[in-house]
């Protein structure tokens, strides 16, 4: 089977075809950085009509060079939330629009689905169930993944998503936006030992996270002018590592036994993060799972995917596309923002 991909919740427009067969047979990316850039964050409003200008001819672009008409199509996935809602209307309203042109099944995606069978995508020797930690800009959670459909949330973020303290740590020093990379960069050239910083949450018996108090804490250590920029990004990359693992090690005393750890959304593309994690997996004799860098980030072959996962279900064209939509949705809620 083959299946068409859209993204468009954040500030990622894509397209991409893939068949059930795990071949991405094409696909397309415009990041909107330089329109956001000026702003140091997303502008839903920007977003939402960069989304609207592009995303046609990409849909084109792709079914032409993959050679398919619509009727070829096996179904199109297109992702219906959670994320800004002006964007993920456009993609999901361009998606209901190919499939009633084209007869062909909708499947309405959950982006953090998209996120949390991404690696299945890379890695055909992956079968459930997997632990899961799902690292974002806006989501920082762990899941025990069952099945499609099927997850169980662990533990996530009282405040800040991982994702985000990278992009607010780079702001602090200046680094612009997307933050994660730059911080990335310029870490290598520090010594993640100079500046103390706390490591929130770290010893508590629940596995949630917290990130709010570690971006305080590099806000102070800046505005101290006592520390160089790397040292600061090397020990803010430190501490986050610390706090992953310490959470995961909790985590993973609760949860049903799982052969493999894997990694997922846009902060999985860190390679200090992905260390750490090797590691965490090889001392407890799991195996160690992170998808290719380009499939980390916001991407439409992960929703393909994610579509393949469910070919022969469908949803009606007149489904809602959703601002909020937990993949759990028996979790606990947690207090603070609820990510
Ligand atoms: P969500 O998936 O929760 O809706 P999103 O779609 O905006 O949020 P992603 O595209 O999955 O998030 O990930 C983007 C985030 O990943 C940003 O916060 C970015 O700074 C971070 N990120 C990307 N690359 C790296 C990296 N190399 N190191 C650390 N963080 C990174
Ligand atoms: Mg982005
Ligand atoms: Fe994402």
């Amino acid at each position: 089977g083959i299946v068409l991909g859209i993204e468009s919740s954040c500030d990622e427009t894509a397209a991409a075809l893939v068949t059930t067969d795990r071949r991405i047979v094409a696909q397309r990316i415009a990041s909107q950085d330089a329109e956001h850039a000026p702003y140091g964050g997303v502008v839903p409003e920007i977003a939402a009509r960069a989304h609207a200008e592009r995303l046609a001819p990409m849909i084109a672009a792709v079914m032409e060079e993959a050679g398919q008409d619509l009727s070829d199509l096996d179904a199109i996935a297109a992702t219906a939330g959670p994320g800004l809602i002006g964007g993920v209307m456009v993609g999901l309203v361009s998606a209901k629009a190919l499939a009633m042109a084209g007869d062909v099944p909708l499947i309405a995606v959950n982006h953090l689905e998209g996120h949390a069978l991404s690696p299945r995508l890379a890695d055909a020797d992956l079968a459930f169930p997997y632990a899961l930690l799902l690292v974002s800009g806006g989501h920082c959670q762990i899941l025990r993944v069952e099945g499609v459909g099927q997850y169980r949330r662990l533990a996530t973020t009282i405040d800040d998503a991982l994702g985000e303290a990278f992009d607010k740590t780079a702001k602090i020093l200046g680094l612009g936006f997307p933050g994660g990379p730059a911080v990335e960069r310029l870490a290598r050239e520090g010594d993640p030992g100079a500046v103390p910083l706390p490591r929130p949450l770290v010893g508590s018996g629940e596995p949630h996270f917290s990130f709010a108090g570690l971006k305080s804490a590099v806000l102070r250590a800046k505005e101290s002018g006592r520390h160089r920029d790397a040292d600061i990004a090397a020990s803010f990359q430190q501490a986050a590592l610390d706090c992953v693992v310490d959470r995961l090690a909790v985590a993973f005393e609760g949860i049903a036994p799982v052969p493999a750890l894997v990694v997922a959304g846009g902060v999985a593309a860190n390679q200090a993060i992905r260390g750490a994690l090797e590691s965490f997996a090889a001392e407890r004799g799991l195996r160690f799972v992170a998808p290719p860098l380009p499939l980390c980030t916001d991407n439409a072959a992960m929703i393909a995917w994610a579509g393949c996962e469910r070919l022969g279900q469908s949803d009606p064209l007149d489904i809602a596309a959703r601002p909020r939509w937990p993949l759990d949705p028996d979790a606990e809620p947690v207090r603070g923002a609820g990510y």
